[in-house]
């Protein structure tokens, strides 16, 4: 069998495209506040995506940088000051912080309506109980491309690698709140391969490459790679691609694939939240 390719960039882009629309009928520009500390270049990369995003579609952003230097007490400051800024809808913190700098202190300080991560505790607590407004952006898009590419999921087994707070766990919560069974696996899964190869749905959120090869998967599998690394100046995921093409019915690329779809929901978050704050007043 020879997988289709999920096209995450034709995807995005044609959400872009219904929210670029939408903006425009509502005659104002919803503004987002991107935070980025230090110079990390991946970082640098990921918010300028951001800001490209945004500009595409007809919204605001405000390009708030921090030097590496700046104490938690500072960027908390930051983020209070945008909580209270009344042009702004939406606050995106740029993850990781530099060492030092305690995340969760920086996360829970974004006020809760302006959260477009979902990584503020009570919105992270609602996802879990499933009754969140919004959702973590690159979990949100790996649902958002299983359901388009025509996966039903309710009964599915469905193995997500990876436990972090901003894919892992909420994938898993997200899945779970869908229907699926869902294991989670991370770095301390014995036998990783006996979870993966009974699985209908695997995601891996690890930055492993190679992490996830063709014997791993059983024939017919759905592969959704999250991960990136580098190699050989090279953006690759966690999946052995080529091999696992070969056995599964569905596959995301590296590039291309979950990538696009994290930016296209954080325009769609934006929205969330300025529409919710307009409700308010
Ligand atoms: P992270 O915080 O470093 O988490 C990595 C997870 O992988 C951890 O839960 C870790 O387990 C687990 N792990 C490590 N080695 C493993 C192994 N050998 N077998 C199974 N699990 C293992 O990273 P993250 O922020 O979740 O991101 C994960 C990957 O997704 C990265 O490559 C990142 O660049 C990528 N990413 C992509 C997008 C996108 O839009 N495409 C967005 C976000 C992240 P422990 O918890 O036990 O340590």
């Amino acid at each position: 069998m020879l997988a289709k390719i999920i096209d995450g960039k034709k995807m995005a882009d044609a959400l872009l495209d219904k929210a670029a629309l939408k903006i425009a009928a509502l005659n104002f520009r919803p503004c987002v506040a991107i935070v980025l500390v230090g110079d990390d270049p991946a970082s640098q990369t990921y918010t300028k995506k951001k800001h490209d995003a945004c500009a595409r579609v007809g919204m605001d952003s405000r390009n708030v940088k921090m030097p590496a230097s700046a104490s938690q007490k500072e960027i908390i400051a930051q983020v209070q000051k945008l909580n209270e800024d009344e042009r702004v809808d939406a606050i995106l913190v740029q993850l990781p912080l530099p060492d030092g700098v305690d995340e969760d202190a920086v996360l829970s300080a974004v006020a809760r309506e302006k959260d477009v991560d979902g990584f503020h505790p009570e919105n992270f607590g609602k996802l879990a109980l499933g009754t969140g407004r919004i959702a973590p952006c690159t979990p949100k898009g790996v649902i958002y491309m299983l359901k388009e590419s025509g996966v039903s999921l309710p009964g599915k087994n469905a193995v997500v690698i990876g436990r972090s707070r901003i894919v892992g766990k909420p994938l898993a919560l997200l899945l779970l709140n869908e229907g699926a069974t869902v294991t989670v696996c991370h770095s301390k899964t014995r036998n990783l391969a006996m979870h993966t190869k009974n699985a209908d749905i695997v995601c891996s959120a690890v930055g492993k490459p190679r992490l996830l090869g063709a014997d791993m998967v059983k024939a017919g599998a759905v592969v959704i790679d999250i991960g990136t690394s580098k190699e050989a100046e090279k953006l690759v995921g966690d999946v052995d691609f080529a091999e696992v093409a070969k056995k599964a019915s569905l596959i995301t690329p590296v590039p291309g694939g979950v990538g696009p779809m994290t930016i296209a929901m954080l325009i769609e978050n934006t929205l969330v939240c300025y529409e919710e704050r307009r409700k308010r007043k």
